[in-house]
């Protein structure tokens, strides 16, 4: 959050650098990008890519120097021209803006309010519905202690480092009533009561409004609702969901507006359901009638394969907040309390993903397979006698976010012309990728490993000027190396994504990192959450591997995963590699953001990958479902494809020293997966599936 005095300390010429910093827009736009960076590189560098809080640490001599400028200042013009052209387009007409609740959001490593894929998604699905003038708000929570680093131990274990997130620092901004005043509210069912402050991020046109109840004159315990992201405390973790949910339609209503659709990103927001029912009550319908309206007007997104992973509160710790919020609303409380039983479990508790699926007419999973398994795992669940219908709609990416800008996206302008950028779905725009010669594609993609790994280096420069032990300092990736085929495995850990399957024969795999011509190497990288002792015994495994002299410093772990080391990452290595154990991966997004830079996906058929995999842009093995050990038979799977096709297909160079063969592979990666796992293509889907029907409306010219 800039305070005025910034804004005064930056000379009028250039003033408009103060909202520019404001608005997360400029994270998608690469001229907006280059314009920070010129500002002051070195600040640029020191914060992560953080405008807000360059702002704050630049010197007013430069602010002179770069106001006095005729390059800068063409730059600044150009990109303030672009920023007010984009913000001023028509939206779309609904008759009011789809309101989507997540409890994550990852928009930018400047924002920290996300853990992983479930928050990326969201983050991009704002960018998307902003650059196509969708009327949405995102609306989540500020997660004040919720960013930690992470930092190992001379052992491998990793420790998460907790940092307080200090609101002058990020893209922040107070949400204001239309009467002009910071919204300060209390929390409804909360007694002693709870207040909760409102701040708001801007994605473009997309207001993302976040609540945070860590404010002053709240106690210490009601502070720490919002503290940590998925609080483990199970009674914390129910007024989380409820500040989210209740708090968050709540919010909207004092900030005067009324959403015409409802979109649940996963369950933990389904709370919204409630005050929902409660506004259509006011205005005059029964509880059935709100119900019906409720269920037209509200799409719900399920993420998890897996029915023990979703949030469930006993009745009775539920009844503390929603006996006092029925009451006072007139809603009938034991009603509600059954539209939230599993029928397969009634006594567990009030299941907020069967609450979600009995309120909400359109449902999806997040991928083809996903849909499947979701259908199954959920075919109990009934609304009016009526099964619960589930579709599957694949995630997609943002690609103005995951292309690398630099080179990559400068690559496709110049052989796809500005076509894809207006059109991303078109898979004809894409055919031209074909064109690119060889030797360009390589030259570009070998200099984005270089960067990755000099990258790596720089930070275990850092590191071991902070005092990290030596050994650590090695496995960090220090002695990586840009001729060799690298491959990338960077997730969250735990258990179901396999980070160890590629270990499972050490011998086999000493043999393949050491072989003398034709050696690989595995770039490993991802948290833990903090509860989840057996994904951080899987981040000591693979460190002692990373740290053991037998694998040559070819296996690199390295520390702090976040969306900016995931760009890094998924343009710089060669093979992007997943193992989950299927039907786990719901849906899984790293795979498509590599895929786009030319990296080809290596994975399990799970996911998206059975719908994006085409036999010739990328590698697959074991998607069947089975019982009881598979492991062995999986790592077999994937060492023989590493063996008998990827490595020799790298190696394979022609006269002029490209591999022609393998960057075939690479461009088909680009070509296939480019326009159908975008957020355009999600995005239209959700508008034609779900949001326009919900609104009784037909499409029109989009
Ligand atoms: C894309 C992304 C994820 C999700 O990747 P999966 O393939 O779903 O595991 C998680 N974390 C970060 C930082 C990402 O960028």
């Amino acid at each position: 959050m800039l305070d005025e005095h910034v804004r005064e300390a930056i000379p009028e010429r250039i003033r408009g650098l103060w909202e520019l910093a404001q608005n997360l827009w400029w994270t998608w736009h690469p001229q907006a990008r280059r314009l920070f960076r010129a500002l002051d590189y070195q600040a640029w560098r020191e914060t992560t890519h953080n405008p807000v809080l360059m702002l704050q640490i630049i010197r007013p001599e430069r602010f002179q120097e770069v106001a006095h400028d005729p390059e800068f200042l063409a730059l600044y013009d150009q990109v303030m021209a672009e920023f007010q052209e984009y913000l001023a387009r028509p939206p779309l007409e609904l008759p009011g803006p789809v309101a989507y609740f997540c409890a994550e959001f990852g928009v930018h490593v400047s924002l920290p309010i996300y853990a992983g894929g479930l928050g990326i998604l969201a983050g991009d699905t704002l960018k998307e519905a902003s650059d196509i003038a969708l009327p949405m708000v995102g609306v989540g929570l500020i997660y004040s202690q919720g960013y930690t680093t992470q930092r190992l131990r001379e052992d491998g274990w990793p420790e998460d480092l907790h940092r307080t997130l200090d609101h002058r620092d990020h893209p922040l901004q107070l949400a204001k009533t239309p009467e002009g005043s910071p919204l300060v509210f209390e929390i409804p069912a909360f007694t002693p009561s709870v207040r909760a402050q409102v701040y708001v991020a801007k994605i473009g046109r997309v207001p993302l409004f976040l609540l945070t109840t860590d404010v002053e004159g709240n106690t210490p315990w009601d502070r720490a609702i919002s503290q940590q992201l998925y609080t483990t405390d199970l009674e914390q973790r129910l007024r989380q969901e409820w500040v989210l949910g209740v708090g968050g339609m709540r919010a909207l209503e004092m900030l005067g507006i009324r959403p015409a659709v409802l979109h649940l990103n996963e369950g933990h927001p389904a709370f919204a359901l409630l005050e929902r029912l409660r506004q259509f009550m006011g205005q005059g319908l029964s509880f059935e009638e709100a119900l019906e309206r409720a269920r037209k007007t509200t799409v719900f997104t399920t993420h998890t394969p897996l029915p023990v992973a979703t949030d469930v509160f006993p009745f009775a710790l539920l009844d503390r907040y929603l006996g006092p919020y029925c009451q006072e609303h007139g809603l009938p409380r034991e009603a509600i309390l059954e539209l939230g039983t599993n029928p397969t479990d009634p006594g567990a508790g009030f299941n907020m993903t069967v609450f979600a699926l009995r309120l909400s007419q359109h449902v999806n999973a997040v991928s083809k397979r996903h849909g499947e398994v979701a259908r199954r795992i959920w075919q109990g669940i009934k609304f009016n006698d009526e099964n619960v219908k589930i579709e599957a709609i694949t995630n997609g990416i943002h690609l103005f976010t995951w292309i690398e800008p630099l080179r990559v996206q400068r690559l496709l302008d110049k052989y796809l012309g500005p076509a894809w950028r207006k059109n991303p779905e078109n898979p004809e725009i894409w055919q031209r990728v074909e064109e690119i010669p060889d030797e360009e594609l390589w030259a570009v993609h070998q200099e984005r490993k270089e960067a990755l790994i000099a990258e790596l280096v720089a930070r275990a420069r850092k590191r071991w000027r902070e005092g990290a032990f030596a050994k650590n300092v090695l496995a960090f990736g220090s002695l990586l190396d840009p001729h060799v085929l690298t491959l990338g495995f960077a997730r969250r850990f735990t258990a179901y994504k396999r980070p160890d399957l590629i270990l499972s024969d050490p011998e086999r795999l000493k043999r393949l990192v050491n072989d003398p011509l034709r050696p690989i190497q595995i770039i490993f990288a991802g948290k833990a959450h903090p509860a989840d002792i057996e994904g951080k015994r899987l981040i000591q495994k693979v460190f002692q591997l990373a740290g053991d002299p037998a694998f040559a410093g070819r296996i690199a772990f390295v520390e702090e995963y976040d969306q900016h080391l995931a760009r890094f990452l998924v343009a710089g290595v060669d093979v992007w590699v997943n193992t989950p154990l299927p039907p786990l991966e719901a849906s899984g997004t790293s795979g498509m953001k590599a895929s786009v830079n030319g990296v080809p996906n290596l994975s399990v058929l799970d996911g998206w990958w059975p719908e994006g995999y085409t036999g010739e842009n990328g590698w697959a093995f074991g998607g069947e479902e089975h019982h009881g050990e598979r492991n062995p038979q999986d790592a077999e799977a994937l060492y023989r494809l590493l063996e008998e096709k990827i490595v020799p297909l790298y190696y394979e160079r022609g006269p002029d020293g490209i591999p022609h063969g393998f960057v075939r592979i690479m461009k088909a990666a680009i070509r296939t997966v480019a326009p159908r796992f975008c957020t355009r293509r999600m995005l239209r889907e959700y508008l034609e599936k779900f949001y326009l029907p919900a609104l009784g409306a037909e499409k029109e010219g989009i």
